[in-house]
């Protein structure tokens, strides 16, 4: 058992639909600021599914905040310090470093997202927060004084249900009162993780290698291919964006043959067909789901609220999709103590209007990183390299989600009353004097 600090009891309860990193993290946060957590996952076994991940500063942050957690993920994880950016052909357009400008905000954390996965999990154990497996969450419902869930035909009853049950959530429909059906972005990423074995003995594969763990990139038209040599050098991932009108219906888990990413990238350079070659048949071939962006992420009792993805799927140009979804755990969490247990809605309109813009323009950055990146005018690329770097904002990576809450807080309160206040003014004078 980790000897984990934990405020005081605050009498709230808690249900997290869902152990994804916006669900852990915010069972785990929740339960440090004193609340009692419940936390319910669909899937009967934890399995480590996935490849690669990455957390900025903004969210390793929170990852240090929990004792003895850095040292647990060092041995699984590694910094990025530096892109190279070449075209389709193999040429060189730009090496972006962001390890001066990134390190003062922080450390950040890259690695394979199952082992994360399994090791936040264990953690969450291992500090007492109680997570059930196998409790696939079927209905959800609120009333003025509580809220609740029912899986496996049980009634689970609480003050606050956390919806962080990703980017299908169920969540979504009782939050908008209408089903909300995920659509396609239009694009899939292939995916593989695989040991290097002797790649890089190969002199055409030697130089992403040389300084392992970085990053290397092509990109060309609507398509781009990212390749990395993590756990110094043992291990190969590539991920590669494509064009894509497949069924988004289909789980994480779609598998497609070498041979369709080979003719997504025919005539590309052929260090990537090397890759490919050494890649175990087949990839994973991921749907990127996307939804338009909420009017709101809380239900109309204002007792649930959705997280993460089930909020805001993010596409991976962002890079961010897996660090908002941890610092809507640790803003709520932050805001349910705040809010004490008699007044738990106002910790959840609280926690909407501290989120939604800067969540909103975090988004942004993966359409934008995208559309620069495939539908780039090479020439005009020629003439200005820096054109094709990656976002990686300040505003974005140089943030203390739990400090900005705390700050805000009592400010946000204040203007969400008043903003209240003028809409009940502004209500047709017929009405006030029939009422
Ligand atoms: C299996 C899997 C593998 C992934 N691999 C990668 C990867 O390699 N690289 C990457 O960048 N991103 C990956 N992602 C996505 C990434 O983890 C998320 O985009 C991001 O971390 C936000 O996480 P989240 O917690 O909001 O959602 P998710 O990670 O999707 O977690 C949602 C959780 O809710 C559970 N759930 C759903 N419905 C119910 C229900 N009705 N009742 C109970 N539980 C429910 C799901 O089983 C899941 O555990 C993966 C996601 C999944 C689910």
């Amino acid at each position: 058992m980790i000897d984990f600090p934990r405020l005081p009891d605050s009498g709230i309860k808690v249900i997290v639909v869902g152990i994804g990193f916006a669900g852990l993290t915010a069972a785990i946060e929740a339960y440090r600021k004193g609340h009692s957590v419940l936390v319910l996952e669909s899937f009967p076994t934890l399995k480590t599914l996935g490849d690669v991940i990455s957390f900025g500063p903004n969210s390793g942050r929170i990852f240090r905040r929990w004792p003895g957690m850095d040292e647990l993920l060092e041995p699984i994880c590694h910094e990025t310090n530096k892109i190279l950016i070449k075209n389709w052909k193999g040429e060189n357009i730009l090496r972006q470093s962001w390890a001066e400008k990134e390190r003062p905000y922080g450390k950040n954390y890259n690695g394979h997202r199952g082992a994360i996965h399994e090791t936040m999990y264990k953690y969450a154990l291992n500090i007492g927060i109680d997570i059930r497996l196998g409790h696939k969450v079927v209905d959800y419902f609120e009333t003025e004084t509580e809220a609740g869930v029912v899986a496996n035909g049980e009634r689970f009853v609480c003050d606050v249900v956390l919806a962080a049950d990703g980017v299908r959530s169920r969540g979504r429909t009782i939050v908008l009162g209408c089903e909300d059906k995920p659509k396609s972005s239009g694009y899939a990423v292939y995916r593989a993780w695989f040991p290097a074995g002797n790649m890089a003995q190969d002199p055409d594969l030697a130089f992403l290698f040389e300084e392992n763990d970085d990053l290397c990139t092509w990109i060309g038209p609507d398509v781009h291919f990212i390749c990395a040599t993590p756990i110094k050098g043992k291990e190969f991932s590539w991920v590669c964006t494509h064009k894509d009108d497949g069924d988004i219906e289909e789980s994480w888990q779609t598998h497609a043959p070498l041979s369709e990413a080979r003719k997504n990238l025919e005539g590309w350079d052929p260090v990537i067909h090397k890759i490919i070659d050494a890649t175990p048949d087949p990839v994973i071939d991921w749907k990127l789901v996307y939804r338009d962006p909420l009017p709101t992420w809380i239900s109309p009792k204002q007792r649930i609220a959705l997280i993460g993805d089930a909020a805001h799927p993010f596409l991976p140009t962002s890079i961010q999709g897996a660090s908002q979804a941890m610092e809507d755990g640790v803003t709520l969490a932050l805001c349910l103590r705040r809010s004490g247990k008699s007044n738990v809605q106002e910790a959840l309109r609280t926690f909407e209007a501290l989120r939604y813009d800067r969540v909103r323009g975090a988004q942004k950055t993966g359409e934008t990183t995208r559309d620069r990146w495939h539908k780039a005018d090479w020439d005009a690329v020629k003439k200005n390299p820096k054109s094709m770097e990656l976002q990686r904002e300040e505003w974005i990576l140089n943030f203390d989600a739990e400090e900005y809450a705390e700050k805000n807080y009592a400010a946000t309160v204040a203007a969400l009353e008043e903003k209240e206040a003028t809409r009940k003014g502004d209500l047709p004078k017929a009405v006030s004097i029939s009422a």
